[in-house]
């Protein structure tokens, strides 16, 4: 499998750009004229510095408006190009790029420009240079991958072939389906780039917004299909230009860049095993079943027995202590509590940088060690930590802000490592069992850049469908919000990402130096029952103001009664096509974590997006009110 990069998806000095690239993995780049003109040494001491990276220029770009031209004008374009041949002859690189010309002046009639190419690969065959054209959807003329074959075609040189790209073909609605009536070998690239659905001119849309694949909403799957149905086995390149990417740290941008390409090529190679591609043998992305356990950090003695009250106030049973550790046990219906209050090891040092706080969660998985090795396929660092004496080696890897994600599965003794690992304890006075039953949802906060490369972690791993983004309106500025949901059961994980630290979710972040999980949402299949329940025990819920009730009566056709019920134990609501959905919250506690209660009725998909505002904007008053000094 060749993969490749534009060095212009990435921010840095030429130099920096190299050294990101070959570490992630790349074979080659996509090298520009203007990491030429940036750069001190000679074209040729350019070239060679690639080579010493153990990189391949897989191409050169760009020229643009070349052809269609009339009289002085085609003359300069053919100058133009010499100087091209020139400059790939001093780097050592044999393949041009030539997208399809924007130009005013650029004639249409398609026998002028296959004439205009013809020649150009004449004299580019000389040279032993190709030509790789391809159909840009903002172009005057020559507007997609059909028309470029057309021109390719009649040009009939096989030193010109066609540059194909998943954005024109895919964003410019061109029908990839015509791909595949195309011979492979005339196909000399393939540029890959996946975007957001956002209704926006293609030009600038491709320019600020671009994304590697799996980031966006682009069918690349179906694009790869079409291609590889052609036999092509040349290099896959990642031609994606978002401005985040250009100002943000190029090693993580080409991390994610490689992790997308091996994802992509996997998936494309499980449909269609025909693949001329060669790519590597992985284990399938793994099914997720449910969230096995969620385990916070405490060395802080009295910020324990405050998590310990809320989980008893919850209906949480303390049932059992580590068997060598300082860890405790939490647990109602499904759902596992860990409370680890060691004083050394991982725990303690997430401790240390984020205060008490939420530093692992279990996944429950098909078979956990197949997860790993697919996980630190896709480029995630495996965690491992001395083990004691009769206790488990449970797979896990770093994830979002370096918090741990372990994997279970029931192929081997990890599910039973409440058993092995804990020795059962009853307490005097247990709580009343409120009904809870499972984890349906973990809330994960990070800065707006970083979801794109959490998206595409979890969604290389696991067997998965992400939402498109929605702007969550916090008082103090929008935060991106998309939920990434298990295809095989009830693993769902928000991301939350805020552009600024006045927004509440922004504030979570700064207070807790990257601490990730801000809130976790338990489900109930009744959700007035655990009210009433979790009350008894002492749970005080976030208080919602009148005035929402009152506007749930104006948009909802709900019964009065219902909403008084709801109103008196704080109950938000919400409704989509499929069913309903009733939460209700815990006051945040520490530096902003929540809980969230949670009953779906019917199929409902969401998350209450629409109530965010309100409990957001009630939390926001209730820190304010506890931090009012107390005499
Ligand atoms: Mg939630």
């Amino acid at each position: 499998m060749k993969t490749s990069i534009a060095t212009a998806s990435l921010a840095g000095t030429f130099e920096e750009k190299l050294a990101a690239i070959a570490k992630a993995g790349f074979n080659g780049i996509e090298i520009f004229e203007q990491d030429i003109i940036g750069f001190e040494g000679s074209p040729r001491e350019a070239g060679k510095l690639v080579r010493d990276y153990g990189l391949d220029i897989t191409l050169f770009q760009s020229f643009h408006n070349f052809e269609g031209l009339p009289g002085a004008q085609r003359a300069h374009a053919f100058d133009r190009a010499m100087r091209k041949f020139d400059l790939m002859g001093e780097l050592q690189t044999d393949l041009l790029l030539v997208g399809s010309s924007v130009s005013g002046d650029a004639l249409g009639d398609m026998d002028r420009i296959a004439a205009d190419f013809h020649e150009l690969a004449q004299r580019a065959q000389q040279r032993s240079i190709r030509i790789a054209y391809m159909g840009l959807a903002w172009a005057r003329h020559v507007t997609d991958h059909i028309r470029a074959w057309e021109i390719v075609r009649k040009a009939d040189n096989p030193a010109i072939g066609l540059g194909l790209n998943s954005f024109h073909a895919l964003a410019g609605k061109s029908a990839p389906f015509s791909i595949g009536s195309i011979p492979g070998n005339r196909i000399f690239v393939v540029q890959l780039a996946d975007a957001p659905s956002i209704d926006m001119d293609l030009r600038y849309l491709s320019r600020h917004f671009g994304a590697m694949p799996g980031q966006g909403d682009l069918d690349l799957v179906q694009f790869m299909r079409q291609v590889a149905s052609t036999g092509y086995s040349g290099p896959l390149s990642l031609y994606v230009s978002n401005d985040k990417f250009t100002s943000g740290n190029p090693k993580t941008i080409a991390v994610d860049g490689y992790r997308s390409l091996l994802n992509l090529a996997d998936q494309v190679k499980r449909v269609e095993p025909a693949l001329a591609i060669s790519v590597p043998e992985l284990p399938d992305r793994a099914k997720a079943y449910n969230f096995e356990f969620v385990e916070f950090t405490s060395n802080d003695k009295n910020e324990a027995r405050i998590i310990g009250t809320m989980l008893h106030a919850m209906g949480f049973r303390f049932v059992g202590h580590h068997i060598s550790k300082a860890v405790g046990l939490w647990r109602q219906g499904d759902i596992n509590i860990v409370i680890n209050t060691e004083s050394e090891g991982y725990a303690y040092s997430a401790y240390i940088m984020h205060g008490t706080s939420v530093c692992d969660i279990g996944i429950r998985v098909d078979d956990a060690l197949a997860t790993l090795h697919r996980a630190r396929a896709m480029g995630a660092r495996s965690f491992h930590q001395p083990v004691g004496a009769n206790e488990l080696n449970i797979p896990a890897i770093r994830g979002v802000g370096g918090s741990l994600l372990h994997f279970i599965d029931a192929k081997s003794d990890l599910a039973r490592v409440w058993e092995i690992e804990f020795t059962p304890q009853t307490t005097d006075n247990p709580p009343e069992d409120a009904g809870l039953l499972r984890i349906d949802h973990i809330a994960q906060t990070m800065n707006y850049e970083e979801m794109l490369s959490w998206t595409l972690f979890y969604t290389s791993i696991f067997q998965c469908t992400k939402s498109s983004m929605v702007d969550v309106a916090d008082p103090a500025g929008l935060v991106h919000s998309r939920a990434i949901s298990a295809a095989h059961g009830d693993v769902r994980i928000t991301l939350n990402g805020s552009e600024t630290h006045r927004t509440f979710a922004g504030q979570f972040l700064a207070d807790n130096f990257g601490a990730p999980v801000q809130h976790v949402a338990l489900a109930t299949d009744d959700i007035f029952y655990s009210a009433s329940r979790m009350a008894g025990n002492g749970f005080e819920s976030l208080e919602i103001p009148a005035n929402y009730y009152d506007d749930l009566r104006a948009r909802f056709d709900l019964d009065a009664a219902l909403i008084e019920r709801m109103k008196s134990a704080n109950i938000l609501y919400d409704r989509d096509d499929g069913g309903e959905y009733f939460q209700f919250y815990s006051q945040p506690f520490f530096s902003g974590f929540f809980f969230e209660i949670l009953q779906r009725k019917g199929s409902y998909k969401g998350f209450g997006a629409r109530n965010a505002r309100i409990r957001i904007a009630a939390q926001k008053k209730n820190q304010k009110l506890t931090s009012l000094p107390r005499n």
